[in-house]
């Protein structure tokens, strides 16, 4: 018998935390980096979501977020990103800016109301603001909005104040690696999409479950570190669409490919996170881009970019 399956025996089959199915839950990963010994990641056969089980209390999740984020990402982030402040976060998420602004520009319009949500230091609406956009960030990170405030920008610390506060309708709602840290999607969406103006449109990007180093190569140093605490979920085209129909929305999905072929060659070889652009002397720029557009062309690539339409 596998291990996962004498394993799965002493486990209590939890309900599917999106579409409630009650039988077809299995284990997906059985170690959660950052949690418990008694959490792990489930499957559901129904929906083909991915979720944390138990999920933290609302009270360890808060702490979480305003003390020991940065710190977290910092550690996971293989010295790719710097999370040691908010300049040097910036500095270091440039190419973030560049590798995003494709999938966002036709949405950029002069003049128009640009809200964030999760915006971190602020390295996407310094950029938005360049395209003459007037932004408004929510970022619940202590570090982070104490800095943005200090340099002027509109920012808020949850949700819930831009509600309070009663702001004028946006244009346009995006979010970068939010979504799969929302306890509630669907509330959470919702709440978003009545922040919205009609015609405008809500843009969020997304780790993809089919990301090849889980869903295709299977190594066992990456499946210690990609199942995060910080996750509720993990999403793929399938189960997003299953949220979204549900709520009887407009929406695309468009694949994306953050990772190149060094870092998971780094990931194969030694185990470890980094590595990106390593072998950029050894391999041609078309092989590295054709590697990308295969995975994305199955949709078996790390990342989703969502658009709601309202
Ligand atoms: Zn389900």
């Amino acid at each position: 018998m596998p291990e996962t399956e004498i394993y799965e025996m002493n486990l209590k089959e939890p309900i599917c935390r999106i579409c409630n199915a009650q039988n077809g839950q299995k284990v997906r990963a059985e170690h959660v980096y950052g949690g418990r010994q008694d959490q792990n990641f489930w499957h559901c056969g129904h929906c083909d979501a991915v979720y944390l089980s138990p999920p933290p209390t609302e009270e360890e999740e808060a702490v979480f977020y305003y003390r020991e984020f940065e710190n977290f990402m910092d550690k996971r982030s293989g010295g790719d990103r710097d999370w040691s402040g908010a300049r040097r976060h910036i500095q270091t998420n440039q190419d973030q800016v560049r590798r995003r602004m494709p999938f966002l520009e036709q949405y950029l319009t002069k003049g128009n109301r640009l809200l964030e949500i999760g915006c971190s230091s602020g390295f996407m609406l310094q950029a938005f603001k360049e395209k003459g956009v007037h932004c408004t960030g929510i970022e619940p990170s202590g570090v982070f909005s104490d800095y943005l405030k200090e340099s002027g920008d509109d920012v808020f610390t949850s949700l819930e104040a831009v509600e309070d506060h009663r702001v004028e309708p946006f244009d346009l709602i995006v979010s970068f690696f939010v979504l799969e840290h929302i306890r509630d999607p669907f509330d959470f969406i919702g709440r978003s999409l009545s922040l919205l103006k009609d015609g405008g449109s809500f843009i969020a990007e997304v780790p993809c479950v089919n990301d090849p180093l889980t869903h295709i190569y299977h190594i066992p140093a990456f499946e210690r570190f990609y199942w995060s605490v910080a996750h509720h979920y993990y999403y793929n085209p399938k189960s997003l669409a299953f949220i979204l129909d549900k709520m009887g929305v407009r929406y695309k999905m468009v694949p994306e490919q953050r990772y190149d072929l060094s870092n998971h060659m780094v990931w194969m070889s030694e185990g470890k996170p980094g590595g990106q652009g390593r072998f950029d002397d050894v391999f041609t720029r078309e092989l590295i881009a054709q590697y990308k557009r295969d995975l994305k062309a199955k949709w078996l690539c790390d990342t989703i970019f969502l658009y709601i339409h309202k």
